[in-house]
């Protein structure tokens, strides 16, 4: 008997994985059962081997023993425990990771992102595409907010970053192996993965769907994080906020210059024009707001290097998974 373990663990260990399946969860112990049942019903017709990997992201609801029974039914499972909440971005990463698969892909917990339409994506990455990329052409359950500023989010991305990344495109997609190996050299500390895939270049392409409600439970991204991801989004690959600031000292710069003989004309000419302590007072005021902000800005950027000089693990796992 021992012997024949032996041969069905090596069997499985040469066995070659098709599908990585990448799940961040913060606190999501409602869905991940039905997450399970969902995936293992998606990809039963296939039959191509796949793992899915739960990156536990510090969840503090019970998610983590969930994700544990789930390892221990089902091999399949495999299990990436944080030490605490390092956040949806760097989860990712981890799963990127972890992946032993030929291709991966990376899914929302909360079933938002259907996962029938993986064997969609694959579908795309058989005809040869290495990035598929899940684009929301409708979505449901959201709020107008979420989806006004989701919507404003993506253009103003898409206008002011150098780099193509598609619009209303989420985190849900597909990548090849040769993406992923490029993904995982590319050790930035403040993410944006839909960014960073998009940067790579490769064949991509999209793939429409129908972004379905949450399945259980409540969003995990407060409007503080969404600006978070923004700002991150924006300075991985952007330095128009920079170049905003230089814009605006020539402007006013301009101004000072146009504005300074045409006030000593009118002292000449005596006519009384911009008297009293107010005009100054908005002048002043207003010039020290934009350095402010410039500063800013700055500091943003400024923040980011410290960060990244700094060189800290981007992760602590505290549990990982038993192969
Ligand atoms: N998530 C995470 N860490 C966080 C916040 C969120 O791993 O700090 C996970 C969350 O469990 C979910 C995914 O990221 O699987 C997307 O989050 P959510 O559904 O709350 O975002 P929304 O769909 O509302 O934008
Ligand atoms: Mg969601």
């Amino acid at each position: 008997r021992a012997q024949t373990d032996f041969d069905s663990k090596k069997d499985h260990c040469k066995m070659k994985i098709t599908y990585s399946i990448i799940a961040p969860i913060y606190n999501e112990s409602d869905n991940l059962s039905e997450l399970y049942r969902r995936i293992c019903e998606a990809l039963q017709p296939n039959g191509e081997p796949w793992e899915l990997i739960l990156v536990d992201d510090g969840s503090t609801d019970g998610s983590t023993d969930k994700i544990r029974e789930l390892a221990q039914a089902d091999r399949r499972v495999r299990p990436v425990i944080f030490a605490r909440n390092f956040g949806h971005q760097i989860a990712i990463t981890a799963g990127w990771d972890y992946a032993r698969g030929q291709a991966v892909i990376i899914i929302d917990a909360d079933l938002q992102d259907p996962p029938e339409v993986i064997l969609e994506l694959a579908q795309k990455w058989k005809e040869g595409y290495e990035v598929v990329y899940a684009v929301r052409a409708e979505r449901a359950g959201e709020s107008w907010f979420k989806r006004f500023t989701a919507s404003l989010f993506y253009r103003i991305i898409y206008r002011i970053t150098d780099v193509k990344i598609p619009v209303d495109t989420g985190d849900f997609r597909l990548m090849d192996r040769k993406v992923v190996d490029v993904l995982k050299q590319m050790p930035e500390r403040h993410r944006f993965p839909r960014g960073m895939s998009a940067w790579v270049g490769f064949r991509q392409i999209g793939v429409n769907y129908k972004r379905a409600p949450r399945y259980a439970g409540v969003t995990k991204y407060p409007f503080r994080k969404m600006l978070k991801l923004a700002l991150n989004a924006i300075t991985s690959f952007s330095y128009f906020p920079l170049q905003v600031a230089t814009f605006f000292g020539f402007f006013s710069a301009g101004l000072a210059i146009l504005a300074i003989p045409l006030v000593i004309y009118l002292r000449m000419a005596g006519i009384p024009q911009f008297t009293g302590q107010a005009t100054t007072l908005i002048a002043v005021l207003f010039l020290g707001g934009v350095q402010l902000i410039s500063l800013g800005i700055l500091g943003e950027y400024v923040g980011r290097l410290y960060d990244e000089a700094k060189g800290r693990p981007l992760y602590i796992v505290r549990e990982g998974p038993k192969d």
